[in-house]
């Protein structure tokens, strides 16, 4: 986003759909030149009409002509000033989805220089200049626009309605009173006057500092909702991962092979279930190596464990058989290690690979372990047992839902602005124990209000909001 262009108030248009073909594309154009603009190019079929004449929400048949010619039929969809998106006099033009027609409406309309085209972001950051909603919820626009399952459009829907900016101006009007009080009291200095009741004080700091923490934490589910669950798949080269992967997706994205740590790159893919998208990240194997590249890849494997929050072990059941090793003590240390470390904040799955070439009976006793959550037996090359393990990470997605608080935080510049206002409060607690001058208390708690207002954008400056919206795609 063109910081220059962040607090002008000109007409802008780009298209709102996605480019490609399509039944229909809509171009968006807001500003108060908008009615005046697509006037010169918009033609009625009968009797022609000034569009600043006709009500506001309102759909118009009619042409857009270059001179005489006709580009396209279209339609179009009025807003008045302050009763749109973005708060401004507002056309939607929805014509006919070829690239091409799109271009040259554009195009035509471009020729007027009262338009420019919007950088990306710029509609819904003026909605935001425009008060129609505060920073926090135009974040959420743009993860409205990219959820991918029902869990991350709900949370972002939550957000966008307001959910998470009330909770944080609700706070912030707390800690202002109060920081207003003290302010009042520094007026007062020589007089050793206390307007802020200290006992009162105390609560809200406590109670505070209990909800941001709430809500940083939250951020661990909120991230995994809107960018997957993340799954490592991992186990000793040969286990079967890639064939797992296979055939999970049902189509050949991994590579399978005969030859022990050929999957050295981390394959990374997605699947929804149960209203929840899961992130898989096939690894290389975990086991000592001498190999210089495997070895990079362990590495990885392990740092992919930490990253996941449910992992899947597999593990090549007759090798295990033939070689006569216990499954259950059959980890390394650095497994045994990894997972006892995570117990409790990670799922892990041991998936006994590979039952097509051995019978039941045998493996009946491996069937337990206590390291892990659960067990399966499994044939990725047969495709057996698949379906249960998918049935089992349904059932994971609608406990996780369960699980969810009033309000997630799924944004991280979010996190860290409590995470600041949080070690202010924590100062201001301190500082009050010390009982310290109000005005030494008053820098803390200004500090405090800062950050939390930077949340919602009460609080801001241009490089900020250039930083967010240029996050958006043209258009939105
Ligand atoms: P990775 O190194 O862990 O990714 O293992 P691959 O998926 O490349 O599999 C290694 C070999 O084991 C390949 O020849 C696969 O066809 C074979 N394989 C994988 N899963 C099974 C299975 O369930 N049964 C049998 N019989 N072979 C399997």
């Amino acid at each position: 986003m063109n910081l220059a262009n962040l607090s002008k108030q000109d007409t802008i248009i780009a298209p709102s759909t996605a480019p490609g073909m399509g039944a229909i594309a809509v171009i968006r154009v807001s500003g108060p030149e908008a009615f005046g603009c697509v006037e010169k190019v918009f033609h009625f079929p009968k009797k022609e009409k000034k569009l600043t004449s006709l009500p506001s929400h309102t759909t118009h048949f009619g042409f857009i002509k270059e001179n005489e010619k006709v580009i396209d039929e279209v339609v179009i969809n009025l807003f008045e000033k302050g009763k749109s998106y973005t708060g401004e006099e507002t056309v939607e033009i929805s014509c006919h989805g070829s690239t091409y027609i799109t271009q040259k409406i554009i195009k035509l309309l471009l020729q007027d220089p009262s338009i420019r085209l919007a950088d990306p972001g710029e509609f819904t950051m003026r909605a935001y200049r425009n008060g129609k909603f505060d920073l926090a919820q135009a974040e959420a626009v743009a993860d409205l626009i990219h959820s991918t399952s029902e869990a991350s459009a709900q949370v972002a829907l939550q957000q966008m309605r307001g959910g998470f900016s009330n909770k944080i101006k609700e706070l912030r009007t707390e800690l202002l009173n109060f920081a207003s009080l003290i302010e009042l009291e520094l007026d007062f200095s020589e007089e050793d006057v206390e307007f802020a009741d200290r006992t009162q004080f105390f609560e809200l700091l406590n109670r505070i500092q209990k909800l941001l923490k709430e809500l940083i934490q939250s951020f661990e589910w909120g991230n995994a909702i809107k960018n997957g669950i993340p799954i490592a798949i991992v186990g000793a080269p040969n286990a079967g991962k890639s064939t797992l992967l296979n055939a999970i997706f049902n189509e050949e994205r991994a590579i399978v092979s005969d030859i022990e740590g050929t999957t050295r790159d981390t394959i990374e893919d997605t699947i929804r279930l149960g209203g929840m998208e899961f992130r898989f990240i096939d690894t290389a194997g975990i086991r000592q190596t001498t190999d210089e590249i495997e070895s990079q890849g362990i590495k990885r494997a392990l740092n992919k464990i930490e990253q996941a929050k449910v992992v899947f072990h597999l593990i090549d059941t007759p090798r295990f058989l033939k070689e006569n090793i216990d499954p259950s003590n059959s980890l390394n240390a650095l497994y045994q290690e990894y997972y006892e470390k995570f117990s409790g904040s990670k799922t892990v799955y041991l998936l006994l690979n590979k039952t097509d070439q051995i019978k039941d009976e045998q493996i009946s006793g491996l069937l337990k372990s206590e390291l892990f959550s659960q067990v399966f037996k499994c044939s990725a090359k047969e495709k057996h047992g698949v379906q249960e393990i998918l049935e089992q990470l349904t059932k994971y997605a609608a406990s996780a839902q369960q699980m969810e608080s009033d309000v997630i935080v799924t944004n991280q510049r979010h996190v860290n602005a409590m995470e600041t206002a949080l070690e202010h409060i924590q100062q201001t607690v301190e500082a009050m124990e010390a009982e310290v001058p109000g005005d030494l208390l008053a820098i803390d708690i200004r500090a405090a209000l800062q950050s939390l207002g930077s949340i919602t954008g009460e609080i801001t400056n241009d490089e900020l909001l250039g930083n967010i919206f240029s996050k958006f795609c043209i258009g939105k």
